[in-house]
Parts: structure tokens; C-alpha cells; sequence
């Protein structure tokens, strides 16, 4: 029988099927069973079902090589992608049970810290998706990035420990030997199959070692960091925007690329393809510097082991690498000291120096070279001298590289730069988290969108159709009211689904400026303190980790987290505002919020966020975005055009200016304005010290007076205007809907299909 064959046999006897599969697992009928049981057995027939399906092929592969993969739960969207979610879900219903309390059974994946690595699981649902063979190349994190848990509003982290016996892992039998400078340790393969969207399938590669020791772990996440063998992949180091010097982290970075790398050469023996033609059969996207090495270790692998001359190593290795810029942060672009180097990796080392030479010979600009007069090495550029593409997140992102961050290089290699604004899969961020959005925008305009996202303009022609737009705020209140039942539940708070729902959700970073938004919240409390009473109440909702080491992001939060005890417990005002900071903000948690939204904070200090993907999110589902111009902002503006949203700040290039003259005075913003004064001086007030703890707030309002290196006070008073203007323009109920409207019919562009498309044409070519 044919695997097309045997699939479509399947997809058509869901329920024969699921009740063969259940009576072999467990010796009972469907009705009879737990949902555990039913998760088990649905995994295991899933998984059945996707090995029956037909695998992504061509003449050229791409991998996708990146230290996070921030997935999400799989069990919905393989379901959907696979075509049978319904017809599943329907058999359930018929026996007593839902898919969606199987989807809560699920543990979710903890392999990524935030925007980076939930695009790399965007990416490969959208490389699946367009039928293109490509691959994801990563580790497999025992304990991945920490569970969040609040306690004397703080934030503690413990060991996340999602992998359970029975899960989308499948154990591989390739293993490689990978030698570090002061010992070897044997790796071992697992693969998570990625199913497109009425597509072929592709997988993520994610490597491990065998001899890793759990028990390691002791307080929290804390852990013997020297027995490299027992600790490599515990842990995905807590932190995408501040690679802190850290031999694990470079242990970790050089044992995926090294494993990338003979996996790649591998399969291109086993198609029996000639090793000088590899860029003809292979693109390598690096994702952000992490995977930097893997250009040193290909040409290392291609010298010592299969005879190349140095020459041809190096140029048969530049054709192949392609590298994505993901900050403009400066802590954030890693520069390891050469003497970590040559303690982890020496064989690489004298590589690095010869990249470094030939460059040095060449060029006498000190901002381009490799290896720095500290003798620090700059892999970001290692990864431009020596591959064949840059790109940048968003619009505004590649021009500031271009024009400022990076302009030394584009002078020298105008054509390898490039812009590749980010995307969202829609199967995830709309068909799996808003069902009902997705039926009436089936209902509306077919279905066509699921598969070409531009045709979600054609709900345009039902602007000013109140039927529609009626529709749109109803399945908008249902996505409320499910939010809300989910957080009575797990934050014991009761929200009210006619209030506003405000909601910043996003890592905790001072660029991203979650400390302006809590400078607001204190703004409004205390003039609803002084009789000022907004028309409607308002929630406020946030969701944040911080990395453990960053003492100013942990402050925020237990700002946060006082507020929220303040306001939620004073009768006078949590009749008219509600704060909640939702515990272990992770991808099922986006989920459920991100549908329920009105207004989406993005409001990073301009020039700061090189892209955003959760404005994306936000706007998919219908939010308003309430933003400065930084990032994917810009455009989401030019597409929704003013009216439909609320952007407020300044520019990108003032704030460029303003660090290059070094003027910004925190402090002359707080002594100029009454606002600002009074709210910057609450976070020490008797009643916030009350509850909280003095070393903290102290410390955050003297870094807000006197430091504020993300310029939040330079924004403040425009933001609460502008803030308070959207309210006000909520209550003007049918431009609301109409603003609702227009955000989700011009989303379309921010497809990951599209991205992809664009990664294809424009760097790899595959056919
Ligand atoms: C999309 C997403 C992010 C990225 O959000 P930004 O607002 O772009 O920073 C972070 N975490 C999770 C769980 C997400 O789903």
C-alpha cells in the first residue's frame, strides 16, 4: 500500500482507529478512559499517522541552526496541520471527552527563551508548510529554560522538567564523538517531526548527551557547572539578550554545531553528493550568533578530514552560511575572550585565527576585524566576512544595521544585506489559539487565508458592515471570558470580561520598558484614589520572565507584583482597575491571552526592538496596537494606516542621537513634570514598602531617576495621553470594531509563509 494511501485510510477512520488504539493501550473503550489516557494513545497514534506521511525532498536543503526552539504544545497543531483536529475532536465529544482538555494534559516544550526561538518554531511550521526540505538543528535542553514561581512577590525559578516517557521525542540511533579542549563526550540524536500544513513533513534535530545527570540540580536551577559530560544540556541559559561570559554556554554553542555539522556532511555522503559542490545542496541559517562556529568547525571538518586546501574550505563554506541579526543590543552580541576559546574548543582556534588573518590582511578598520586588541572574538563577524547573506527582523532593524550598528561592514558588502521582516504561523497564532475567529472568518471569506494569509484583506469589504463587526466582538468577548474562567483558576483572581483588557506580555527587558506601563498603572491608581474614575474598568495584564541575574527586571516585577496586591485589594479602586502579572508566562499561556486582547502594549524605547513578533500576534487576533515606531511597529502602521492605531514616542532616530551625544537626563524629565514625580516617587511610598521590599524599590526608582538607560521617563507623559486617548476611543464602540476589523484583514503580511517565501527566494534558492 502506498504511504498516501495508508495515510488518507487513516485520516478517514479517525474513530475506528482511536478506538483500536485505545483498547490496545489500555484494555478499555474511548468513553471509559482518562484524558492521560487519551493524550497517550492520541500521541501515539499521531505520530504513527505522520511517519506514514511523505517527507519534504529537493536537490537543496535548508538548516535551520539556532541554541532555542521555542515550539509550544505540538498535539493541536500536528492535528490541524494533519487536517483531522475535527473529526478528532468530534470522536471525543461523541465519548464524553475534548480535545481541548487533552491539550492541557500536554507538558509544553521548554526549549526557548522568547521571541528568538518561538520565530525558529514559526520558521520551520512555514519552511513544512511550503513543501521545502529543511531541518531545525538544536539541543535538547533536560530542564530547558526555568518555571517561574512567585513567592513574597518575587519571582523564584525551579527546574522546568517537561520531558516526560512518552512524548513528540523519538530517539535516533546516530551519535557522534564531539572532543572539547579538556575532555570528549558521545551525543545522541532525538528528532521532533514538524508536519506542515497539508504538507509534507520535515524534523528537528536536537541533540543530547547520554550521560547527564539530573540530579546535578540543586537549589532552583543551581548547579555544578564543571563536570561538563553530566551538565551540558540541563539547562537553556536563561537570557537571549545578555550572553554574559559563560564556558557552558560556549560548551553547549560548539557541541550543537559540531553535531550540526556531521550530520549535515553526513547526509550529504548518503546522497552521494560531491562535499566541493555543498552550497548547491545545503544553506545553513544561523540564527542570532549563537551558531556562530559552525562556519570554523565546516571548515575545520573539510581541512583535517576530507582533504580540502584551506582556500576552498573557506569558500565552499562561505557560500553555504547564512546569518539573521536578531538585537542592536551591545551586551547582547557575543564576543568570547580567546582564551575561553582555547580552553573549550582549541582545535577550533586556529582556524579563528586564520579567518581572522585573512581579514586583517585585507581591511585595517579595527571594527571589522575578527579578533579584537583585547583578543576577544566577535562572532557576529565572523558570520559576515565569511557568509554569504545578512538580514535583519524588520524594516527599521536592517536599516538601522545598515545605516549605523553595522555600517563598516555594509560598505564593504552591500549585497549581502537584507531584510526579511519577521512572521507568525498562522495555524498556531489564529486556526490553534481562536477557533472561533477562524469560523467566522471562514464563514466570511473562506478558507482560502489558511493557506495564502494575504486573502484575510477581503474581510475588508465588511467595514462598515455592522452584522460583521458585531460578529468580530462577540467571538472577541467569548476569547474574554475563557481567559478570564482560565485565571480565576490559576491566579485566584476574578476579572471582569466588560472591562478593557491591556495586556503586555514579552520577556522582561528594560528595552521593552515594562517599567513605563507599571509607571502608568500607578499614575491611574492614584487618580482613581483622588476621584477620577476611568468610564469602564480596566485590566491590566502582564506576563514576563526575567533572567535570574538581572537584578533591574526582577525589580520590576516585584513592583508588579506589589501594585497588583495594592490595587486588587483596595475597595476603592479595584471596582475600576484590576491588575494581574500571570505566573510563568510561557507559549500556552500567549495562547490564551493574546485572543482575549484589546490593546497591545509594544512600546520598546524606538530603535531597541529589532522586530517583535507578539505585536504580530496581537494584531492577528484583533488587538489594537498601542506602540512606539521600533520594529514590526512601523509596519503595522504603514498597512493599517493611522487611524488604526495608536503610536505615540520618539523616533528611532532621535534616540540614536541622543545616545551618540550621550544628553539623555533622566532626571530632568522627573523634576519637569508633577506626573512623572508623583508616580516615580509612589515606588518608595509607605504603602508600597509596606508590602514590599525596600533594597528593590529603592534601587528602581534611583536606576529610573538617575540612569534610565532605555529612556523611559522620555516617553512617560506622551504615553499616558495617548494610553488614555485609547480608552476613551474604546467607548466609541463602532470604530472600535471597525479599527478590530481592519488590524485582522491587514495581518496577512505578517504571515511566516510569507517570510519564508522571501528566506527562499532571496538567500536560499531552494527549487
Ligand atoms: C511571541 C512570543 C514572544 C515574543 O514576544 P515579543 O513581544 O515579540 O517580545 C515571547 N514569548 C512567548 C511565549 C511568545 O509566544
Amino acid at each position: 500500500m502506498s504511504e498516501n494511501l495508508e495515510k488518507t485510510l487513516l485520516t478517514q477512520n479517525v474513530e475506528a482507529e482511536l478506538k483500536k488504539q485505545v483498547q490496545a493501550d489500555h484494555g478499555k473503550s474511548i468513553a471509559d478512559c482518562t484524558d492521560r489516557e487519551l493524550y497517550l494513545s492520541v500521541l501515539k497514534l499521531t505520530k504513527d499517522l505522520i511517519k506514514s506521511s511523505t517527507v519534504n525532498a529537493g536537490e537543496k536543503k535548508v538548516y535551520y541552526i539556532s541554541m532555542e526552539f521555542l515550539i509550544g504544545k505540538l498535539l493541536s497543531n500536528n492535528l490541524i496541520n494533519l487536517g483531522i483536529y475535527e473529526k478528532l475532536d468530534e470522536v471525543l465529544k461523541a465519548n464524553g471527552h475534548s480535545l481541548a482538555a487533552l491539550e492541557e494534559i500536554e507538558p509544553e516544550p521548554s526549549l526557548g527563551n522568547g521571541g528568538l526561538g518561538r520565530l525558529a518554531a514559526c520558521f520551520l511550521d512555514s519552511i513544512a508548510t511550503l513543501g521545502l526540505p529543511g531541518d531545525g538543528i538544536g539541543l535538547n535542553y533536560h530542564f530547558g529554560l526555568f518555571k517561574q514561581v512567585f513567592q513574597n512577590h518575587a519571582q523564584t525559578e525551579q527546574p522546568n522538567d517537561w520531558i516526560e516517557d512518552q512524548s513528540w521525542l523519538t530517539k535516533t540511533d546516530v551519535t557522534y564523538e564531539i572532543p572539547f579542549g579538556d575532555c570528549k563526550v558521545i551525543s545522541r540524536m532525538y528528532d521532533i517531526d514538524v508536519v506542515g500544513y497539508e504538507n509534507g513533513v520535515n524534523k528537528l534535530h536536537l541533540f543530547d548527551v547520554e550521560t547527564v545527570d539530573e540530579s546535578l540540580v540543586r537549589q532552583g536551577i543551581s548547579f555544578d557547572k564543571t563536570a561538563i559530560a553530566k551538565n551540558l544540556t540541563l539547562f537553556l541559559y536563561p537570557d537571549d539578550s545578555d550572553a554574559a561570559g559563560n564556558l557552558l554556554r560556549i560548551y553547549q554553542e560548539y557541541f550543537m554545531v559540531s553535531n550540526g555539522a556531521r550530520l549535515i556532511l553526513q547526509e550529504m555522503k548518503e546522497k552521494k553528493y560531491d562535499l566541493h559542490e555543498l552550497y548547491k545542496h545545503v544553506a545553513i541559517q544561523i540564527n542570532d550568533t549563537h551558531p556562530t562556529m559552525v562556519i570554523p568547525e565546516l571548515i575545520r571538518i573539510l581541512v583535517e578530514e576530507k582533504n580540502f586546501a584551506m582556500e576552498e574550505a573557506i569558500e565552499v563554506v562561505s557560500k553555504t552560511c547564512a546569518y539573521t541579526n536578531h538585537t542592536i543590543l551591545a551586551e547582547a552580541l557575543e564576543k568570547w575572550p580567546l582564551s575561553y576559546l582555547e580552553k573549550v574548543v582549541p582545535q577550533l582556534v586556529p582556524y579563528i585565527q586564520e579567518l581572522h588573518k585573512r581579514i586583517a590582511a585585507k581591511y585595517t578598520d579595527p571594527k571589522v576585524q575578527i579578533i579584537d586588541d583585547q583578543d576577544r572574538v566577535h562572532m557576529a563577524h565572523i558570520d559576515i566576512h565569511y557568509g554569504y547573506s545578512i538580514n535583519g527582523v524588520a524594516a527599521i532593524h536592517t536599516e538601522i544595521l545598515k545605516n549605523s550598528e553595522l555600517n563598516a561592514f555594509y560598505k564593504l558588502y552591500p549585497e549581502k544585506f537584507n531584510n526579511k521582516t519577521n512572521g507568525i504561523t498562522f495555524r498556531r497564532w489564529l486556526v490553534s489559539c481562536n477557533h472561533e475567529l477562524t469560523a467566522l472568518l471562514k464563514e466570511k471569506i473562506g478558507d482560502d487565508f489558511l493557506k495564502n494569509a494575504d486573502a484575510l484583506e477581503g474581510l475588508l469589504k465588511y467595514k462598515e458592515d455592522a452584522q460583521t463587526l458585531d460578529q468580530i466582538e462577540a467571538v472577541k468577548r467569548t476569547k474574554k471570558e475563557q481567559l478570564c474562567a482560565y485565571i480565576k483558576e490559576k491566579e485566584g483572581v476574578e476579572l471582569d470580561p466588560d472591562s478593557i483588557f491591556d495586556i503586555q506580555s514579552k520577556r522582561l527587558h528594560e528595552y521593552k520598558r515594562q517599567q513605563m506601563n507599571a509607571l502608568y498603572i500607578i499614575h491611574k491608581y492614584l487618580e482613581i484614589k483622588r476621584g477620577t474614575k476611568p468610564v469602564r474598568p480596566l485590566t491590566f495584564l502582564f506576563g514576563a520572565k526575567a533572567a535570574p541575574a538581572y537584578i533591574i527586571a526582577q525589580d520590576i516585577i516585584h513592583l508588579l507584583l506589589c501594585m497588583q496586591e495594592i490595587i486588587n485589594n483596595d475597595p476603592e479602586v479595584s471596582p475600576y482597575m484590576k491588575l494581574v502579572f500571570v505566573e510563568n508566562y510561557n507559549v500556552s499561556y500567549a495562547e490564551k491571552m493574546i485572543p482575549a486582547c484589546d490593546i497591545s502594549e509594544q512600546i520598546s524605547l524606538a530603535s531597541k526592538e529589532a522586530s517583535g513578533t507578539g505585536n504580530m500576534k496581537f494584531m492577528l487576533n484583533g488587538a489594537v496596537t498601542l506602540g512606539t515606531a521600533d520594529g514590526a511597529n512601523v509596519e503595522i502602521a504603514q498597512l493599517v494606516g493611522k487611524d488604526n492605531i495608536f503610536e505615540f514616542g520618539v523616533s528611532s532616530d532621535e534616540v540614536i542621537e541622543h545616545y551618540a551625544k550621550g544628553d539623555y537626563v533622566s532626571r530632568a524629565y522627573y523634576r519637569g513634570s508633577k506626573t512623572i514625580r508623583e508616580a516615580v516617587d509612589f515606588i518608595i511610598s509607605a504603602q508600597l514598602l509596606k508590602i514590599g521590599d525596600r533594597t528593590r524599590l529603592m534601587r528602581l526608582r534611583n536606576e529610573l531617576m538617575n540612569k534610565d538607560w532605555f529612556m523611559t521617563l522620555i516617553d512617560l507623559e506622551e504615553y499616558i495621553k495617548v494610553k488614555d486617548g485609547m480608552f476613551a476611543a474604546y467607548e466609541d464602540r463602532d470604530r472600535w470594531k471597525r479599527m478590530m476589523l481592519v488590524n485582522i484583514a491587514k495581518a496577512g503580511f505578517f504571515s511566516s509563509d510569507r517570510t519564508i517565501a522571501e528566506y527562499n527566494r532571496d538567500i536560499w534558492k531552494l527549487s
